[in-house]
């Protein structure tokens, strides 16, 4: 925890009055371009990698990135993805894999899982993704098919499917590699960072 009281202080000290205008108009104003759609994994760190600001992307991380499809029943994960596209009007959704998902690991290598039966049933979400990889135990694999699984869920989500059909907002499906920093894009292959 000290490391974290340090880190405040340092903030406040030297981050804090450097972009102190940029917080002034903060204050106010929330319009990020972008909803990013992350895996809680420590090491993968949305504004970090892409190099963005404060105010820039409205983010939400699970475990294995992953998006269940809509239902009716509200959780939190539907009601950000659809505060962040019909009231606050991103223009771009981001699904972030990565390598070395513990996740996806888990479910590749078939990983006993019933001493944490909340994460075995929240990666149910990813039955698509691993019904969708052929060879068992090929994690890069699995982290792809699941990216693109979650895209595919993502578009069940009555505010996303309005917003793309009306060419409001573009999905994206992204693959981050820790050991090198390099990000592949699966659905525009040629922008491939
Ligand atoms: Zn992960």
């Amino acid at each position: 925890m000290q490391d974290l009281t340090d880190g405040l202080a340092r903030f406040q000290r030297d981050v804090f009055p450097a972009k102190k205008e940029l917080f002034a108009h903060l204050a106010t104003h929330h319009t990020p371009s972008t909803l990013f759609i992350g895996c809680s994994d420590a090491r993968v760190v949305p504004e970090l990698i892409t190099g963005t600001e404060p105010g820039d992307l409205f983010v939400v991380r699970t475990a294995g990135n992953l998006v269940p499809a809509y239902t009716p029943e509200a959780d939190g994960i539907s009601a950000s993805i659809e505060y962040a596209v019909a009231t606050l009007h991103v223009r771009d959704i981001v699904v972030c894999g990565h390598s070395a998902c513990g996740a996806m690991t888990a479910l590749a290598e078939g990983h006993d899982l019933t001493a944490a039966p909340a994460v075995a049933s929240w990666l149910r979400h990813a039955d698509a993704s691993v019904a969708r990889t052929a060879a068992e135990g090929d994690v890069p694999a699995l982290v792809r098919q699941n990216v693109l699984a979650q895209l595919a869920n993502l578009a069940t989500h009555p505010s996303v499917a309005r917003a793309t059909a009306a060419g409001r907002v573009a999905l994206h499906g992204w693959v981050y590699d820790i050991a090198t920093g390099a990000v592949e894009d699966l659905t525009s292959p040629t922008l491939a960072a």
